[in-house]
């Protein structure tokens, strides 16, 4: 039984999920767990991919690596650009990010991708690859879509999962007491 639930922030990278996380982690105190930090400090891949310059993901070494530090305990903020590998029994609700093409191009062109990179990353957007991940690996209601255009949008998908979390530690200290 976990006192404090395990929230994935997913969708394509550039959508926001590190800039959420990090501001969820500071007004919460749930802990920030950025996969791609994980995969890289604990070496949980088979190597790098020159083409797309990413990790090639180990996925049973990210688990254990992430069953090592009790993430299933509960209290985590997971941020990463993928979300089916893992058990549905560790999570609580799948924030899947969205954005609009033109604000993502401008972000993904700030980080200097290359091509390849950035029409992949664009492709994904526009076909909802994350969405369609979420919702075909978890309950469809603890999948929820967020837009994260701009900081107003950002401040309010802050608020309403915040309220979320305050929620759900109610409910499930109500249900320890019953
Ligand atoms: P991800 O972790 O999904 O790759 P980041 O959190 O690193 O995305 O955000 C990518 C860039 O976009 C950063 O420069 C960040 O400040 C900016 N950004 C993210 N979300 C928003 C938003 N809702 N409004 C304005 N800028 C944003």
């Amino acid at each position: 039984m976990r006192t404090d639930p395990n929230i994935i922030i997913t969708g394509t990278p550039g959508t926001g999920k590190t800039t959420h996380s990090e501001a969820l982690a500071e007004r919460t105190g749930l802990r920030h767990i950025s996969v791609n930090q994980v995969v890289k400090d604990r070496e949980c891949h088979e190597g790098w991919d020159e083409e797309f310059s990413s990790w090639i993901v180990d996925d049973d070494k990210l688990l254990d690596a992430l069953e090592e530090d009790n993430v299933k305990a509960g209290g985590c903020i997971i941020d990463w650009h993928g979300c089916e590998i893992f058990p549905e029994s560790w999570i609580d609700l799948v924030v899947v990010l969205r954005v609009d093409s033109s604000t993502l191009y401008d972000r993904l062109s700030e980080r200097k991708y290359s091509e390849t990179k950035l029409q992949e990353n664009l492709d994904s957007e526009i076909m909802e690859v994350l969405l369609q991940e979420a919702r075909d690996s978890y309950d469809e209601q603890i999948v929820v879509e967020l837009t994260s255009n701009s900081v107003d949008d950002m401040e309010s998908n802050i608020d309403r999962i915040e309220a979320w979390i305050t929620q759900w530690k109610k409910d499930h200290a109500d249900e320890s007491e019953a």
